[in-house]
């Protein structure tokens, strides 16, 4: 594995790589990998010639009140879990190298799809995504790049941003890897007590629950709402961000539980905001 600091450096190891009609997989992260970014480090490995992975804490998608200085880092640790999970490519810019002095452009998806869920409450989030992944796209120029579901409705907008700018890209959506015990992994999960971390499983449990409930038979969207609600407030660290249920690729409110239905949830436990979801096709 290569690792890699500048553009033109990463755009001539590329090229030089895919001049025998190689197949390039992308995997766009922050860091501090874990099991779920490996899992797609994996995939991209698995169903192309090239894997790419960038390491890249974006500064545009953190609000200043955020966590951008004290966000988990270990570029030794990661290099070597990703060249274990078979990247071939491993792109760490600096943050001058993506945004130098004068940078002024901005690709901004609209409407409901990033004014709701996560868009509602972190402003300017998506807006920082969708700018850094089209320039990671532009510079890496993938034939397939691989999110994760744990972060659904930032799959639905990239999703949304390729469709509009005819990016000639496909996406992979891979599943949520969790902790044994049902937690999604996420690098935010080291912020977590001791009792904030068992407090924290209250966001996949309530989840497990909902499937129950509308795998009986449930479809009442204000009742799986409700039930979860009351669920999550009996942890004592748990503030409810939002809950939510939609369909799960436009992201617009459902009625009733039917069709592709995702419901999506965010829990402060303690100062640590978390995020899980579950998506289900509901016949
Ligand atoms: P991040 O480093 O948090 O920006 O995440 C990079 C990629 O890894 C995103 O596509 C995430 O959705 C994905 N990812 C993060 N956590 C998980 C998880 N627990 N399971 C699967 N994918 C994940």
């Amino acid at each position: 594995m290569k690792i890699v600091t500048k553009i033109w450096e990463i755009r001539q190891e590329i090229q030089k790589a895919t001049n025998k009609n190689n197949t390039v997989g992308f995997v766009p992260t922050m860091g501090y990998l874990h099991e779920g970014h490996l899992s797609l480090m994996r995939a991209a490995k698995a169903q192309n010639e090239i894997a790419v992975a960038s390491i890249f804490v974006n500064p545009t998608q953190f609000a200043p009140n955020e966590d951008l200085e004290k966000y988990p880092r270990d570029l030794e640790r990661d290099a070597s879990l990703a060249q274990k999970a078979g990247v071939d490519l491993l792109f760490v810019p600096a943050v001058e190298e993506i945004y130098p002095n004068g940078f002024n452009t901005y690709i901004e998806v609209c409407g409901d799809i990033t004014s709701k869920l996560c868009g509602k409450s972190r402003p300017g989030h998506f807006k920082g995504v969708t700018t850094v992944v089209s320039k990671l796209f532009n510079i890496v120029l993938p034939d397939k790049a691989y999110f994760g579901q744990k972060d659904a409705q930032q799959v639905a907008v990239i999703e949304q941003m390729l469709r509009d700018l005819n990016y000639d890209i496909e996406t992979v959506v891979c599943p949520i890897v969790r902790e044994s015990d049902g937690l999604a992994l996420s690098s935010r999960n080291v912020y977590l007590s001791e009792q904030e971390r068992k407090d924290a499983l209250i966001l996949s449990q309530s989840l497990l629950e909902a499937e129950k409930m509308i795998q009986s038979g449930n479809q009442y969207v204000h009742q799986i709402k409700d039930f979860i609600w009351e669920n999550i407030r009996s942890a004592k660290s748990a503030t409810i961000d939002y809950i939510e249920i939609v369909n799960t690729k436009t992201l617009e409110d459902i009625d009733t539980i039917k069709g592709d239905v995702l419901i999506a949830i965010a829990v402060k436990i303690g100062k640590t905001r978390l995020i899980d979801n579950l998506k289900m096709e509901v016949l």
